[in-house]
């Protein structure tokens, strides 16, 4: 039970971690390309990444064309992949231009999971197999 708790603690570090470094990368990128210093609240660098982001979601529908009722046949997982790595990228950028670092927006997510998780137990729902 120990074991299980600090290994679960090592696994949450370094996912954290891992994101930290990545979203670290990020950061130097856009210094190296806009020279702003992030995490920064600026509103037309926020709204330029939304646009990108609309973009980046259509990319990854024109790679797996299956949820289309006709000409469907398209399906590329590597290029799937690739846009779906650029929305996580333009996701991180989002998240830059709103002046939040990567501990508080990981931070986020885990406390939106648990509540999503709440919320649906609450509903009625009591499913355990996906946990
Ligand atoms: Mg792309």
């Amino acid at each position: 039970m120990m074991r299980k708790k600090m290994w679960k603690k090592m696994k949450k570090k370094t996912m954290s971690g891992d994101f930290a470094d990545l979203y670290k990368r990020q950061q130097d990128f856009q210094l190296m390309v806009t020279g702003n210093e992030t995490p920064v609240d600026i509103c037309y660098e926020f709204c330029y990444h939304m646009n990108a982001m609309q973009e980046e979601l259509g990319e990854v529908l024109k790679a797996d064309k299956r949820w289309k009722t006709h000409r469907n046949a398209h399906y590329d997982r590597d290029e799937k992949l690739e846009e779906l790595a650029d929305v996580a990228i333009t996701l991180m950028n989002l998240v830059m231009y709103s002046a939040f670092d990567s501990e508080t927006f990981i931070d986020a997510i885990g406390k939106k999971i648990s509540k999503n998780t709440e919320n649906y137990k609450k509903a009625g729902h009591n499913n355990d197999s996906n946990s």
